[in-house]
């Protein structure tokens, strides 16, 4: 691969409608709601349609799909015909990528920027019959969102033919390679022809993914939205130090004394997933966990329950993660940290998106610390952190004031009544300092705290201590 640079980032386009895209697409970016281009989209619409190939450094959540999207759609539009002939559609753009859900979102995009443009759209994944992805190869698609393993199946069944890929896209490849798909990639390589248009994006560039655009791409223009490994801006992030044994019970005070409706928590394991959904659904909070072991149905319905509000918390691996798109999501709690730093980056992509502000909290406990260390080298800053003492509370909750009524729709459990007793009783608001959890965050206090013990005042240090758990517990922009 050799490096071309030529995208000069202080000449860029800033609306849509000098990005030179046709007039059906700039009517659905309108319907979209969509005001002005995402700095990526600015950066790599110009080049796609130059035809030149991208290694585009961005997160999900910077508006990379429509940055690729928008210009593909552009340049298969003079293909676009009403021929009933499978022949006129043949397939003409492939995007691979590393999760079901992803393609999912990938693919519905494309039929969003493209609903004006009379171009056929497939999404093909596994986990799911193959008898309809069957008919709509047969009857002819100009744009194939896939993962890899189940569009190899097509290929050997002959069912797929991609001999006619003018244009491939690796989208999320980091998470691609992470997941053992370079061998399944080669071999679509090898069916697609050498000609062709690549475009490459991915969250991070470790070594292997450098190696792969080397053997991909042909003079690519690099674009990097945001520095290297860096999460997006508009997220707040903090950490609370807190016992193992303690981080339900402060996860769930979270939820309700907050009253938040839509909260992506991760763990690091299946296991773990399914027990806290668990324990949180006996904590009368409607949760459920979207991870790997579960079938596509499954998790297409955690999903859609989390969307519409049916769950509050939805509890995710890693890797069940990737992909899941839901607008705004205001905040995402790591319950455990992650063994690689880079998917702390991956995780907080999914708040704080196309310029909205995002909340990552993480709840530390003591054997934790290392790893959040690793996030901050990598981050290159420090995350605020706080301890959490829940344990003192609990020992004093019978004999402090009375404990405030529950929110109504905290109570709401799927399908039970609300005057159910929870298995273990609920936490107390009022902390063992008095400090009522409930009551909402003032962040005048907060800075004035922070300052007050930068200037070595304890009695405000003891302050600040309370106020952070209601930044926790009371939040800060409390929704
Ligand atoms: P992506 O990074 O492609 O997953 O996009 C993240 C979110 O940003 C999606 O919900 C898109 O609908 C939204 N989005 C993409 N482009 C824009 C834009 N120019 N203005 C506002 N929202 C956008």
């Amino acid at each position: 691969m050799t490096a071309n640079t030529d995208a000069d980032p202080g000449n860029v386009p800033t609306a849509f409608a000098e990005l030179g895209l046709l007039p059906e697409l700039l009517r659905a970016i309108t319907e979209q709601g969509y005001s002005e281009p995402t700095p990526i989209q600015r950066q790599a619409i110009p080049p796609v349609l130059a035809r030149r190939d991208i290694m585009g450094s961005a997160q999900t959540g910077t508006g990379k799909t429509a940055s690729f999207a928008l210009p593909i759609l552009q340049l298969l539009a003079p293909h676009a015909n009403a021929s009933p002939s499978p022949a006129r559609h043949p397939v003409r753009a492939l995007i691979l990528t590393p999760t079901r859900e992803l393609a999912v979102q990938v693919e519905a995009s494309f039929r969003a920027y493209g609903r004006h443009v009379p171009l056929r759209t497939a999404v093909v994944y596994g986990g799911v019959d193959m008898d309809p992805q069957i008919r709509a190869f047969h009857g002819g698609i100009e744009v194939v969102v896939a993962t890899p393993g189940r569009l190899l199946d097509h290929v050997r069944n002959k069912t797929a033919n991609l001999s006619r890929v003018e244009i491939l896209v690796l989208d999320e490849a980091d998470r691609m390679l992470d997941m053992g798909f370079l061998p399944d990639i080669k071999r679509i390589l090898a069916q697609i022809p050498k000609q062709r248009q690549n475009l490459l994006f991915s969250a991070t560039f470790s070594d292997d993914i450098r190696r792969l655009a080397d053997e991909l791409l042909n003079r690519p223009i690099l674009i990097a939205v945001a520095p290297r490994n860096t999460a997006a801006e508009t997220v707040t992030h903090q950490a609370y130090s807190v016992s193992g044994d303690d981080k339900r019970r402060a996860l769930a005070h979270l939820v309700t004394s907050r009253d938040l409706r839509q909260v992506l928590v991760f763990t690091r394991t299946r296991l773990g997933a399914n027990r806290l959904a668990r324990g949180l659904e006996r904590d009368g909070i409607n949760a459920t966990a979207i991870h790997s072991n579960r079938t596509q149905a499954e998790r297409e319905k955690a999903l859609a329950d989390f969307k519409n509000g049916e769950v509050r918390v939805l509890v995710a691996t890693d890797v069940a993660s990737r992909g899941i798109d839901i607008e705004e999501l205001p905040i995402v709690v790591n319950y455990e940290l992650p063994y690689s730093p880079e998917d702390y980056v991956h995780r907080i992509g999914r708040t704080g998106r196309a310029g909205s502000s995002g909340e990552a909290i993480s709840l530390v406990e003591p054997e934790e610390h290392k790893l959040l260390a690793d996030i901050e080298r990598l981050l290159k800053r420090s995350i605020p952190r706080e301890t959490l003492a829940l344990g003192a509370e609990r020992e004093h909750r019978d004999t402090r004031r009375p404990r405030p009524e529950a929110h109504p729709r905290a109570e709401h459990r799927r399908g039970t009544s609300t005057a159910r007793e929870p298995r273990h009783p609920k936490p107390s608001t009022v902390a063992a300092d008095g400090f009522d959890f409930s009551k909402p965050y003032e962040p005048a206090l907060a800075q004035s705290a922070t300052e007050a013990r930068e200037r070595g005042n304890p009695q405000s240090v003891r302050a600040r201590r309370s106020i952070t758990k209601a930044v926790l517990l009371g939040g800060h922009g409390s929704k």
